[in-house]
């Protein structure tokens, strides 16, 4: 069945935080590329889980650990089945896409990444999916081989077999580009990855799992990092998952309780994963509140999420498009982005932009986004970002294109 529209009024009863004014104007939140709100149904999954379940996991035998525990594991099982994991034990929590994607880089790095082998990621990257394969090709001596971006914001796919061979051991690509808003096709990168390496398959799925349907098993991929904190989630949490196999064959990246089997004077033997991945006691109530953000999104139906992305980036776009000067940065063509909406102003600087918004209320974002190497290649040193969500209305977004125009005249 085909999905309505998203009734974006109800919605935004749910976010308490919306409701309020910045400098005397209705707060229109568009920033959520950097990180989401939290609707009421997640923050009070993480109360409840305080008020009544707390304890600590696994070790315990009485009743609040053993609640703790089901809490825990629960929200594990729920989010294999939110991206179609084959099996929960595939599902490592970690801090959030950054600690994922280290912990990948830094464990097949160990196992698999010599000197000469190559890694292959693109110009389009957060720096969480960049810094920690240089990080490894410093240590290991492994050469890093990059991915270009089109003039319109696209990974120059044409070039990609061109980049694959018998040395290549990981490819680690974004699902959707943070700084642009491109989505790229991964289910046909990883065919081709598949058909011209035996590389392992990452994929950065932060701007990802929060705006499209995110199956694992069909994308063909052998990672997948994300965050809860721009799903509706809570900050401080995230999750990887990756395939059984090479989680077996990885060592774990940091030590301590939880991730032993036995423990003795000169060495130890590991628990069986995802447990071997998660030393220390975890972010349980973080768990409970991914789950939940699973939960409600699911409610919220991502077919609808997705349209009604399009249609405010298709507002935004065609808005600030008549504004002399402007410059988007991206693809042309919104039903290939997920609701980010890059742009400069000739003679304007992205952050004094982004400051004169914020005193008409609106919060964007200015700068390189984490994504140096995108502003440098297309020739400017920062732009502003509105990137919306579920709750935004074409009403905010008209507001943006007001206050855009408003600001421009000013600092010009
Ligand atoms: N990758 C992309 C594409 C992102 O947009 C972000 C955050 O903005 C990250 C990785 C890092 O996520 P986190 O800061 O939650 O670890």
């Amino acid at each position: 069945m085909d999905a309505g529209p998203l009734n974006v009024d109800a919605l935004r009863r749910d976010f308490p935080i919306l409701h309020q004014t910045v400098d005397n104007r209705p707060l229109v939140y568009l920033d959520n590329a950097a990180s989401s709100q939290k609707p009421r149904q997640v923050i009070d999954a993480i109360t409840r889980y305080y008020l009544h379940d707390h304890a600590n996991v696994h070790r315990g035998v009485h009743e609040l650990a053993r609640r703790a525990t089901e809490a825990y594991e629960g929200s594990r099982e729920r989010i294999a089945r939110w991206i179609n994991a084959p099996d929960a034990r595939e599902v490592v929590w970690t801090r959030g896409t950054s600690e994922a994607l280290n912990l990948v880089a830094h464990s097949i790095g160990q196992a698999r990444v010599e000197s000469g082998d190559e890694i292959v990621i693109s110009e389009m990257e957060h720096h969480s999916n960049l810094v920690p394969w240089q990080l490894l090709a410093a240590r290991t001596g492994a050469r890093l081989r990059y991915l270009r971006l089109t003039d319109d914001g696209r990974l120059d796919l044409d070039a990609l077999a061109g980049l694959l061979g018998s040395r290549t051991r990981v490819v680690s690509l974004p699902h959707v580009s943070n700084a642009l808003g491109t989505v790229n096709p991964v289910r046909e990168i990883g065919a081709l990855v598949r058909e011209e390496s035996d590389a392992v398959f990452v994929v950065d799925g932060a701007q990802g799992a929060p705006h499209l349907r995110v199956d694992v098993q069909s994308l063909g991929c052998d990672f997948y990092a994300f965050s809860g904190h721009k799903m509706c989630g809570p900050t401080g949490m995230g999750a990887l998952w990756g395939r059984r196999a090479l989680f077996d064959e990885m060592p774990p990246w940091q030590g301590g309780g939880e991730m032993i089997e036995r423990v003795t004077p000169q060495r130890s033997s590991w628990a069986e994963v995802p447990h071997k991945f998660e030393a220390g006691t975890p972010n349980v109530a973080g768990a409970v509140g991914m789950g939940a953000a699973a939960d409600y999104l699911d409610a919220v139906g991502f077919e609808a999420l997705h349209r009604h992305e399009q249609a405010l980036t298709r507002t935004a776009i065609e808005g600030l498009s008549a504004i002399s000067g402007i410059r988007i940065l991206g693809p042309t063509d919104p039903r290939d982005r997920a609701g980010v909406v890059p742009f400069v102003v000739r003679r304007t600087d992205a952050q004094d932009l982004a400051t004169m918004l914020d005193a008409q209320g609106i919060a964007v974002r200015a700068g390189h986004h984490c994504a140096q190497l995108v502003v440098d290649r297309y020739g400017v040193s920062a732009t502003v970002r509105a990137s919306f969500y579920l709750y935004n209305t074409n009403e905010e977004v008209r507001r943006l294109v007001d206050g855009v125009r408003r600001a421009v005249r000013i600092l010009r």
